[in-house]
């Protein structure tokens, strides 16, 4: 990569050629500074810069910039490399993405590069080395199962692989050297690119149904340019085998792919899926990459390789200079929004992204956001139906179970756990899905009324059992679980309410010879372990599977035949707008993890509302006649997509300085056609012991909202704010309690 020849448009005989510079701070300014004589500068090049009495790394922002009369500025120290660490197009979609989220430019366009080149580091990447098998998974100790899996799948792949493709397909580098120092494995040289690059005519995967082929017939094609495809797949319908033949036939052997996909999708096996299709072409991006992973990918990218990226939501921020296709999978799904700092939408920046390139972009999900499924309605998108499941299975049953006068036990009825016994019985497996972790989210003293609250926020805590502690999932704070009300002293001091440790508990209980798997965030901290169980499942035998929102998403569990619903209420009268849409997605999410083989899928939902309108057109199990509904209740109230939205947040020790902070932008922000709702207490008004409020703006025309919000971010960054108080901005809020 070398630098174009670009001059700087200094003019001879004036000596200040000046160049504006955006740091990694959250400032709304750039700094100018000199250039030196012998240095050539272009936007989106790394420099050294003296800050203060220290150095900083910086991002040119603009070459040419006309000098101030009478200040002499302080001199570039040095350009870290000479090309752009930033090539123009991502520039230019972090610049649109600084000004759509109000967030700050320096910020925006460090988010971009990989930790080692935001601390200053060298761009030198260390060479990927490569290994071979050089013993069997004989010679392993029989209780060194990881080692063993990693050894058979480096034997299965005689010129040995890249430690990076290893890491890819969920084995450490940890692992490696322990097989190392085993003689297990040895470095090999990398073969020759042409030797490893994967046959580019053969489909290694299943021949696509006609309703598949029918659906990708549909989506135009990368020479097409710019194109928006919303492709509507009800679960199992084979979205992912879409995607792997669409990139196989369209993509050219040269150019790159970007796929999206929620973090907890990015296993293992679906890496192993389009390893299958692409080879050594496949490269990941997630949070689990260490800083070495990242900058190696991060290079890989800006290099122009032509790499088919699997990444979570910071992926559509990467470098690339030749991507010509783009897929959002599950697109709906609420991790795409980063919710602190450059509160960017992963998806929303996609679409932005196909259109500067003039590539398509393809959106799946069979629940799509309303947003999307509004743009289809409207034309913006193709709208794309595959609405038969993949292979021989059929869409799953859906029956309401009112428990209103129903004995439960530990919230199970009898009808859910005779299902189970069935389900067992012949030989399947049964998915229990819970909303909350812990053993219960709620003790109580049925004495003196007491429940145990979070001291640093107004919410109670929850009881984890396992641990013998309570703690509090805003904020983390944990104390000794008791055994008597710490108020009262008595002993009728009980769990209210489920949490997937209770209901693990009570199932191991009435069945005792099946094991029961618990899947969420506190049993699958360890690294790997998500992969054990995962695999565990795939194995087929009966099992009980326990979990959170962690079990609905994407999962391919073919001996799933019946999936039970603990509790469907919690959203169904919840004050924040988006709160139906997320539960109907959910719930049709987790039932459409039953039934994917084989057999067919049953799903039993126990709610206390079994007439609730939402909870009924759900067991009809169409998700687009639902979405109609609801966003005709959208439109009435004049929510988002029919709106542009944003909200202030502030948040100090208290709530009189928050509120009084938005209230001094409350008469500003109330120019014609802009409504603004508050200042109001949050949801939850303290949390860790902060006490937050909000400000909503919401604007038919969001050109105009965008004006009014980068005014008033202005406004407040002159605003000399009280110690403690804090403010943010959210733009398309996802959460708005
Ligand atoms: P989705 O991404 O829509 O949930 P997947 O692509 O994971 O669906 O497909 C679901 C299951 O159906 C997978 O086990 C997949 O291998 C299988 N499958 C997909 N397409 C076909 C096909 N055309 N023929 C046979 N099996 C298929
Ligand atoms: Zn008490
Ligand atoms: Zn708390």
């Amino acid at each position: 990569m070398t630098a174009s020849p670009k001059r700087n448009s200094s003019v001879a005989g004036q000596p200040q050629a000046t160049v504006r510079i955006a740091l990694n701070r959250p400032l709304r300014r750039l700094f100018d500074y000199q250039i030196p004589e012998h240095l050539e500068l272009e936007p989106g090049q790394r420099v050294s810069i003296p800050f203060g009495r220290q150095s900083a790394v910086g991002l040119v922002v603009e070459t040419g910039v006309e000098p101030p009369a009478g200040i002499r500025l302080k001199a570039v120290r040095c350009a870290l490399e000479h090309w752009p660490a930033l090539p123009a197009e991502t520039f230019r979609l972090l610049s649109w993405a600084s000004d759509y989220y109000q967030h700050p430019l320096g910020e925006c366009l460090f988010t971009a590069l990989p930790p080692a080149l935001r601390r200053g580091r060298p761009a030198a990447e260390k060479p990927d080395t490569w290994w071979q098998a050089s013993g069997q998974p004989e010679a392993l100790p029989a209780n060194a199962h990881r080692q063993k899996a990693l050894l058979a799948w480096l034997v299965a792949r005689p010129q040995g692989a890249p430690a990076s493709a290893i890491v890819a397909a969920g084995f450490t580098r940890d692992q490696i050297r322990t097989l190392e120092q085993r003689e297990l494995v040895t470095e090999t040289a990398a073969p020759a690119r042409d030797q490893t690059a994967p046959n580019p005519t053969s489909i290694p995967g299943p021949i696509l149904s006609p309703a598949q082929q029918a659906a990708i017939d549909e989506v135009p094609g990368p020479q097409s340019g710019f194109s928006a495809s919303l492709l509507f797949g009800i679960t199992g319908s084979g979205k992912t085998e879409l995607y792997l033949h669409y990139l196989k036939q369209q993509l050219d052997t040269a150019a790159q792919a970007l796929v999206l996909v929620p973090e907890i999708n990015l296993t293992p096996q679906t890496v192993a899926r389009f390893q299958r299709y692409f080879g050594d072409r496949i490269v990941v991006w997630h949070s689990a990459l260490n800083d070495g992973e990242r900058l190696s990918t991060w290079l890989k990218i800006r290099n122009g390789e032509p790499v088919v990226l699997i990444g979570t939501r910071s992926a559509v921020l990467l470098p690339f200079t030749n991507l010509r296709t783009i897929i959002v999978d599950e697109e709906h799904d609420s991790s795409y929004k980063q919710g602190e700092g450059f509160r960017y939408s992963g998806r929303d920046v996609a679409v932005y992204r196909a259109h500067l390139n003039q590539c398509p972009v393809i959106l799946g999900s069979a629940t799509p956001s309303l947003e999307s499924y509004h743009n289809a309605l409207s034309g913006k998108y193709h709208l794309i139906r595959l609405e038969e499941r993949a292979g021989d299975a059929s869409p799953p049953t859906i029956n309401l179970l009112d428990i209103r006068s129903r004995p439960l036990e530990g919230g199970m009825s009898r009808p859910a756990l005779q299902a189970i016994e069935k389900c067992l019985a012949a030989g399947q497996q049964a998915l229990v899905f819970v909303n909350r972790r812990g053993f219960a989210p709620v003790m109580m003293c049925f004495d003196c009324g007491h429940m145990v609250e979070c001291p640093r926020c107004d919410t109670r805590m929850t009881y984890h059992r396992r641990d013998r502690a309570m703690r509090c999932h805003h904020c983390d704070y944990q104390t000794a679980a008791t055994e008597h009300c710490p108020k009262c002293q008595s002993e009728a001091f009980k769990p209210v309410g489920q949490g997937t440790e209770r209901t693990e508990d009570i199932l191991a209980s009435q069945f005792p010879d099946t094991p029961v798997v618990r899947v969420d965030r506190d049993s699958t901290q360890r690294k790997g372990s998500i992969q054990d169980i995962l695999k565990r499942v795939n194995s087929g035998k009966p099992c009980i599977l326990v979990g959170t929102q962690m079990l609905a998403k994407g999962h391919d569990f073919p001996n799933v035949t019946l999936v039970v619903v603990v509790n469907a209420d919690g959203g169904l009268f919840s004050i924040d707008f988006r709160a139906p849409e997320q539960l109907i997605q959910t719930l049709l999410q987790v039932s459409g993890r039953a039934g994917r083989g084989e057999n067919p899928g049953q799903v039993l939902v126990q709610t206390c509302h079994s007439d609730h309108p939402i909870l009924r057109s759900l067991c009809q199990g169409h998700y687009l006649t639902l979405a109609d509904q609801l966003l005709a209740e959208r439109e009435s109230g004049l929510f988002p997509p029919f709106r542009a939205m944003a909200i202030f947040r502030a948040e100090a020790d208290t709530m009189e300085k928050s509120l009084q902070l938005l209230d001094t932008l409350k008469p500003k922000a109330g120019i014609t056609g802009i409504d603004v709702w508050g200042p109001l207490p949050a949801l939850i008004a303290r949390r860790a012991d902060r006490h937050r409020a909000q400000l909503v703006l919401c604007c038919d025309n969001r050109k105009r909202l965008n004006h009014v919000l980068a005014y008033l971010c202005q406004e407040l960054d002159q605003q000399k704010l009280q110690g403690g108080l804090k403010w943010m901005i959210d733009v398309d809020p996802q959460e708005t309690g």
